[in-house]
């Protein structure tokens, strides 16, 4: 037993270990990736389930980096965020996504509106709202082309603060979105509380929505959920057009995921505002 029980911490400290050399890694090299230029945003698009219209993007952000390659925003946001990158990494989200939805103004291609993903420090951060205002007012974008996609998780820390930094967001146009819906704990108190305008359905729930009762269940409960609290639904990760017809005929508003489209690049994303294709 004495020897088990060495095994296992020789076993448990080399895993944490092998972790935390590979936050450490990572957060070296996100330091200055602002600087060094190896950030890209990625544009997801947002397709109508009732028409199957192109309505928007949600912006993703990609990192290349020389001695680490691609590495995913789901490894890379945790450790930004632990180590207090994060706010710098979301100015230049914000400033990049209005510059761009500026560009494409500009270009005669409409007014995108595109929704950007904010992390819990950066709400709880007090120049937040005056951020996002400057931002659309220096590019001289309308606040209704942006929304803001907030996890329970990126409110929790500060309900109050949160809910005073929605209200003032909102109070200027900007749209808000719940995001990953159904996957926290407290999600119907959030729902009271929160100047929320889109629910979105979590892709776990999405994935077997088809096949599954329970997901199903889920699906249709979060629908019509969110329309009597005057919501609009946008389901995640919708892959096959079983998912999407199963959806639309159960009055979700929108959709985003492969069966549609991947995330694009700017140039991949231009050319489809140029030449739009129903879902
Ligand atoms: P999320 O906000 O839930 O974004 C959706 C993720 O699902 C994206 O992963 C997207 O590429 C992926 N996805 C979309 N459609 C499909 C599909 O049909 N099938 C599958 N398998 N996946 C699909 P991505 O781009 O790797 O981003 C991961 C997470 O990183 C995001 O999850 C978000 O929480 C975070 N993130 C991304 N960009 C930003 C950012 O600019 N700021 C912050 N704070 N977080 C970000
Ligand atoms: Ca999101
Ligand atoms: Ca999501
Ligand atoms: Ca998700």
């Amino acid at each position: 037993a004495k020897e088990l029980g060495r095994d296992n911490y020789a076993f448990f400290t080399e895993g944490m270990d092998a972790d935390s050399r590979h936050r450490l890694a990572l957060q070296s090299q996100l330091r200055g990736a602002v600087a060094r230029g190896e950030f890209c945003v990625h544009y997801q698009p947002k397709v109508s389930l009732q028409t199957g219209e192109l309505v928007g993007a949600e912006a993703l952000l990609r990192w290349h980096n020389a001695a680490l390659g691609h590495v995913s925003p789901a490894h890379f946001i945790p450790v930004a965020e632990e180590y207090g990158l994060i706010n710098a990494i979301g100015v230049w989200v914000l400033d990049t996504v209005c510059g761009q939805i500026r560009a494409w103004r500009d270009q005669g291609l409409g007014d995108v509106r595109v929704a950007v993903n904010l992390s819990a420090s950066q709400f709880a951060h007090a120049d937040t709202v005056p951020l996002v205002e400057q931002t659309l007012r220096r590019h001289g974008v309308p606040a209704s082309c942006l929304n803001i996609e907030i996890t329970e998780g990126s409110v929790m820390g500060d309900p109050d603060k949160s809910v005073d930094a929605l209200h003032r967001l909102k109070a200027i146009g900007v749209g808000i979105s719940l995001d990953d819906f159904g996957t926290g704990y407290s999600s119907l108190a959030y729902l009271k509380r929160f100047p929320i305008d889109v629910l979105k359905i979590d892709k776990s729930f999405v994935d077997d929505v088809a096949h599954a009762a329970s997901d199903a269940a889920i699906a249709l409960s979060v629908i019509s959920l969110a329309h009597n609290l005057n919501m609009r639904v946008v389901a995640e990760g919708v892959e096959t057009p079983e998912q999407a017809r199963f959806l639309a005929s159960h009055g979700c508003d929108a959709m985003q995921g492969y069966l549609y489209s991947r995330p694009l690049t700017v140039d991949g994303f231009t050319a489809l505002l140029r030449h739009p294709r129903t879902l």
